[in-house]
This record gives structure tokens, C-alpha cells and sequence, in this order.
């Protein structure tokens, strides 16, 4: 079967490789829609995750099972399923602490286009079946429905991991599609002011639009007197970090009130270290938390997600801004997610109609 691969670290590229095989628990998958992620960018530009030779990309797909291992209970050939970018081992003992994201080691719930090939294939393996695919529910596009695999759940996450409180005040930093989706979901869990940093237009209107009250331009100076002049110098609750450097985290350190949280789903790509600032952090005694985190999947997260687009409460399809037809159209759509053009969101590679 073919694929399109991380050759090395700054190489990408069309291979061919034997088509995957199910174990008892698991099945085989062909796409019908894919969308390339910011951090197949980090992985390989910037080699952020270390080397890896001929290693099929992606992690973010809707597809239909071709094949399921003889234990697999509730999936069948045929089924049309929404794959999550994680897909933990859920018998693990991390699994069971409940960090299924690290599930066997640190981010090694984080398999495709990571420990093993991903879903820029005709067809890609899934471990765990029934714990880790979910049905696409009828009436829900797979172009939108591919939003979930990492998009909507890592945006939330951040949410989830700052812990937003009815009638917080949260800043979410960079509004590129995982902090749209930070916005949305800051906004269902009751955050009150939002204000969103970023700087493009098509960004902002539909920051605006998921939830966000102000606009924060970075490009404008500097974000910490921003936010301190709109919040007559209190600061905010919660601060999401979907964007920035490994400076960022003491901006976010020194925007938030005491008590407050940062939740970071940001991929640090490159450096070292992220500074702390010493006395915004309270000289150690701040209580101003900070948690950093892989997106959650598995099956429970993405159906419960996908019945908020059933629902009519999360409309996905403002991500996404560029479609494309026809598998062989994956590398087009990884270098747009490569290059950013100021239009873009999201693309999403069609496989069939
Ligand atoms: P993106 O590049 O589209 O968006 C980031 C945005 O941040 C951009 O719009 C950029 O202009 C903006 N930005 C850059 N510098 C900034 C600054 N100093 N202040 C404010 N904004 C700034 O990326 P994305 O696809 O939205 O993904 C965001 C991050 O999330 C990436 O690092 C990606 O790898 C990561 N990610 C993490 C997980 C996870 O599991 N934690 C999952 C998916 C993606
Ligand atoms: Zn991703």
C-alpha cells in the first residue's frame, strides 16, 4: 500500500509498505478523510520528537473498518468510524492512574505518526478497537467529524486542564485552530470574559464567533500589559496556551491572578527550557498552577464530543478552510500546514467523496 512518510528529519515522501495487520483486539482502517496537524510539523521540521526513518504521517482521520480481530465486539467491516489522534492501551497501568495518554511511557498513548505508522495511508492499523474507535454518528460530515480526532479534544483539554469555572476570565494564547477550539471550549464550560490572542483576521472573526468577548493582537505589544490594562491590572483566572514559544509561559505566569491555572497544550518544539519568572510566580509561593498535557482520546472522549455537534453545540466546519479531493492530495495539504498561509485554519484531505 502507499503512504506518505517522514523520510528522516526535514524529508518527506511517497512509500510503499505491506498493509497492516489486525490483532485479535484491533482492526484495519481506510480513511475517508485526514486532516495534517501542526505537530507533524514539529516532528518533522523541527525533528521535535527525535528521529524517525520512512514513518507514515497523520493522526487525524475518519474512516470506514475493512477489518477487525476476532475479539473486537462492537465494530464491523464497513462501520464508519472517527479514529482519535491518541489510542491509548487502556489496560495499562497509567491508563488505569488515569493518564491513558501515557499509556506504556511518557506521550506513548500518542501512537500514529509517533511510535508507529499513521493515517496518511490506504489503510492503517488501530489497536484496540472498542476502546479507541467511535462510531461517526449519521448526519455528521466526515470533513467536520475529522476535527475531533485532535483539534476539538486538544482545545478542550486546555480547558479542561486550566479547570474553567463559571464566570472565569481566561486568555487563550494563539487562535490557530487548537486555540479556536480552546475558545469554544472555555465557552461551553462557562467562561465569562475570554480574550483571545492572535492576529489574524479570519482568526479573530471566528474566535468572535466560538466565544471570544476581546481580541488580543501580539503583534500590537506586548500581551501582559494588554491583558493587565483590560483587567485594571488584576489579571485573569485561567490562561490556555495554543501558541508561542517557551517564553509564553511567563507572560501566561504573569497574567494570571493568584490561584490561578495555565493549562498548555502547545508543543514545544525547540530549546531547552521554559522560564518561570521568579517573582510573578509568587517567589515559589504564587499558588498559580501550571499543566501541561497530551489531548486525551479513546472511544468514551470522542463519542461524548461528536454528541456536542449532534447536539447543534459545536459546529466544527469554521476550522476548516481548505478541502481537498483525492488521497494523493495529503502532501499539498501538509506543506499548506507547513507554509500558514494568513487564509488558512485547516485542511482537510477528502478520500472519498
Ligand atoms: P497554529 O500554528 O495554527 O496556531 C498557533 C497560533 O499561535 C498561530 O496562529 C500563531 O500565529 C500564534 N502565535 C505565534 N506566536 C504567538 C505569540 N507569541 N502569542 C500569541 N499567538 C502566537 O497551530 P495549531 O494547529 O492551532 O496548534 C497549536 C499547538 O498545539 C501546536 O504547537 C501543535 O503542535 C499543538 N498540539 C498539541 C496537541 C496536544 O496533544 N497537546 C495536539 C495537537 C496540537
Ligand atoms: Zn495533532
Amino acid at each position: 500500500m502507499k503512504g506518505f512518510a517522514m523520510l528522516e528529519i526535514g524529508k518527506v515522501g511517497w512509500i510503499e509498505k505491506d498493509k497492516p495487520v489486525a490483532g485479535p483486539l484491533d482492526a484495519i482502517v481506510r480513511p475517508l478523510a485526514i486532516a495534517p496537524c501542526t505537530s507533524d510539523i514539529h516532528t518533522v521540521w523541527s525533528g521535535a520528537i527525535g528521529e524517525r526513518h520512512n514513518m507514515i504521517l497523520g493522526h487525524e482521520a475518519v474512516g470506514e473498518i475493512v477489518e477487525v480481530g476476532s475479539h473486537v465486539k462492537d465494530f464491523k467491516p464497513g462501520d464508519k468510524v472517527i479514529v482519535p489522534a491518541i489510542t491509548p492501551d487502556w489496560g495499562s497501568l497509567e491508563a488505569q492512574s488515569g493518564y491513558s495518554q501515557h499509556s506504556g511511557g511518557m506521550l506513548s498513548g500518542w501512537k500514529f505518526s509517533n511510535f508507529k505508522d499513521g493515517v496518511f495511508a490506504e489503510y492503517f492499523h488501530v489497536n484496540e478497537a472498542d476502546a479507541n474507535l467511535a462510531l461517526l454518528p449519521e448526519g455528521i460530515k466526515p470533513q467536520d467529524a475529522v476535527m475531533l480526532s485532535d483539534m476539538v479534544v486538544t482545545g478542550f483539554h486546555g480547558a479542561e486542564m486550566a479547570d474553567i469555572r463559571l464566570g472565569d476570565s481566561v486568555v487563550v494564547i494563539g487562535i490557530g485552530p487548537v486555540g479556536l477550539m480552546a475558545v469554544a471550549g472555555a465557552n461551553l464550560m462557562g467562561a465569562s470574559h475570554i480574550y483571545a490572542v492572535g492576529s489574524r483576521p479570519n482568526c479573530v472573526k471566528i474566535a468572535k464567533e466560538y466565544g471570544a468577548t476581546e481580541i488580543i493582537n501580539y503583534k500590537k505589544g506586548d500581551i501582559v500589559e494588554q491583558v493587565m490594562s483590560l483587567t485594571n491590572g488584576k489579571g485573569v483566572d485561567k490562561v490556555i496556551i495554543a501558541g508561542g514559544n517557551n517564553d509564553t509561559f511567563a507572560q501566561a505566569i504573569t497574567m494570571l491572578k493568584p490561584g490561578g491555572k495555565i493549562g498548555n497544550i502547545n508543543y514545544l518544539g525547540e530549546g531547552e527550557f521554559i522560564k518561570i519568572p521568579r517573582v510573578e510566580w509568587g517567589v515559589g509561593m504564587g499558588h498559580k498552577q501550571i499543566v501541561g498535557g497530551l489531548t486525551p482520546g479513546g472511544r468514551l472522549k470522542m463519542e461524548k464530543l461528536a454528541s456536542l455537534m449532534v447536539t447543534g453545540k459545536l459546529d466544527t466546519s469554521k476550522l476548516v478552510t481548505h478541502v481537498f479531493k483525492g488521497f494523493e492530495h495529503i502532501e499539498e495539504a501538509l506543506m499548506l500546514m507547513k507554509d500558514k498561509p494568513a487564509d488558512l485554519i485547516k485542511p482537510v484531505v477528502i478520500c472519498e467523496d
